[in-house]
């Protein structure tokens, strides 16, 4: 930061071009190099014992020291500069950048979860978090135990009963992708204090990913660690795979520990492009969520779409639309769909796209469409699928910063197909 602004009462967007950089560390660069360097140079023995003491643990940062540079694996600044911005979006006390997503994911539940403890989780979830849950987790002796959207505190109980003291962490996806289904963070919250003890403490973490860091904050709402895809709206270029954690210094720390040596943090390439899209975070969203509206509006009056899951159209006096006023500060920019005709309407309908790319991934520039029963969720069991309402028929489409109406000249020529 070059002069002395008043941090406190800045938006976030207006930090991102240069907050946590300092320009006269880097011959005065504007922007923040790339410090493509896999170690740094200590000037002298001294202080290199000095930043391995604060860096294993071995005593705690003195006021005012920073934290110096030793080995891109422990930190770097493209790394610690990102990580400083994300926190601000989050309002949290750190952030933690990974290689992926599922890399932020899998550390966090390696970190929280032991032998013989029990993970509660959400329904239903991103196909990669589903997996590593459902396939590796059993294999160290974790319990998963899954919960519906439309579950409340009662019937979340219900699940867990005679495991309570087992439940060491609850981990939620809301909105649910691709449905858009709500969790109640504040209720996920006060569960986790509820089975929580003096001497374990029930963390709570959230995928992020659909909403954030500009739509909603877990956080706010008492939940211990906001998780994200930073593949998606965080980059949003489709150009690169990363994640991010963020939450309270006391967490974050074990998190970079784990990280540290599991050694997958991102690159400082990696670190470098993230800073660069967080530059247009705000501009890109706003875009896309009021783009998004009016495609969502179209599809709602079009003959051949037989349902629109969309944060933005709640049943009135709903529960879900309590929680949408509450938890999102708007509708965000994913839409689901039904058309006519089963797997073979959807595929139609997807053939036919001539703007919007049929890709999985989302959140970025350009307007993506897919199949989440045959791709994104193929892997979540059938009467599953159903029940969650991941039909044959739906379409999820991730809304870009394109031209409304051009996007709803593609949706409408290729609803004709179907
Ligand atoms: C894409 C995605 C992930 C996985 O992230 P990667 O960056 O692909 O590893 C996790 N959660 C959600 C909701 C996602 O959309």
């Amino acid at each position: 930061m070059a002069k002395d602004v008043p941090i406190e009462r800045m938006r976030p967007e207006s930090l991102m071009m240069s907050y946590g950089y300092r320009p006269e560390l880097s011959e005065g660069a504007l922007k923040c190099p790339i410090f493509q360097t896999s170690t740094f140079v200590f000037r002298s023995a001294e202080e290199g014992k000095a930043f391995f003491e604060v860096a294993y643990g071995l005593r705690d940062q003195a006021p005012g020291e920073q934290l110096g540079l030793i080995y891109s694996r422990l930190n770097n600044p493209d790394l610690e500069i990102l990580e400083n911005r994300l926190a601000l979006w989050d309002r949290a006390d750190d952030a933690a950048v990974f290689e992926s997503g599922i890399a932020a994911i899998s550390t966090v539940l390696l970190e929280f979860l032991r032998p013989g403890d029990v993970l509660l989780h959400s329904k239903p979830l991103y196909g990669g978090t589903h997996h590593f849950i459902h396939t590796f987790l059993p294999q160290i002796g974790v319990e998963p135990v899954g919960f519906m959207p439309q579950d409340d505190a009662e019937a979340m109980r219900a699940r867990i009963a005679g495991k309570e003291d087992r439940v060491a962490l609850i981990f939620v996806e809301t909105p649910a992708n691709p449905t858009n289904h709500l969790i109640d963070l504040e209720m996920v919250a006060r569960l986790a204090r509820e089975l929580s003890t003096r001497e374990r403490k029930v963390v709570t973490a959230c995928d992020n990913t659909y909403m954030g860091p500009m739509w909603q904050n877990p956080l706010q709402f008492g939940i211990d660690l906001n998780v994200y895809s930073a593949t998606k709206f965080i980059g949003g270029h489709s150009d690169v795979i990363a994640g991010s954690v963020a939450g309270s210094a006391d967490l974050m720390r074990r998190i970079k520990t784990l990280r540290t040596f599991l050694g997958n943090m991102a690159g400082p390439w990696t670190g470098w492009l993230l800073m660069r899209s967080l530059e247009t975070l705000k501009v890109r969203t706003d875009q896309m969520q009021a783009t998004a509206q009016r495609v969502a509006e179209f599809l709602q009056g079009h003959p051949k779409v037989k349902l629109v899951r969309y944060l933005g159209f709640q049943e009135p006096g709903s529960r879900a639309e309590a929680l949408f006023r509450k938890q999102c500060t708007c509708a965000g920019s994913m839409i689901s769909f039904e058309v006519e005709g089963g797997e073979a309407g959807a595929f139609r309908c997807l053939n036919a796209l001539k703007l919007i790319s049929l890709a999985v991934s989302l959140g970025g520039t350009e307007s993506l469409a897919e199949h989440p029963a045959t791709m994104t969720h193929v892997d979540v069991p059938c009467a599953e699928r159903e029940e969650l309402g991941i039909s044959e028929s739906l379409i999820r489409l991730s809304v870009g910063v394109e031209a409304a109406d051009d996007l709803i000249w593609d949706l409408e020529q290729a609803l004709l197909a179907v």
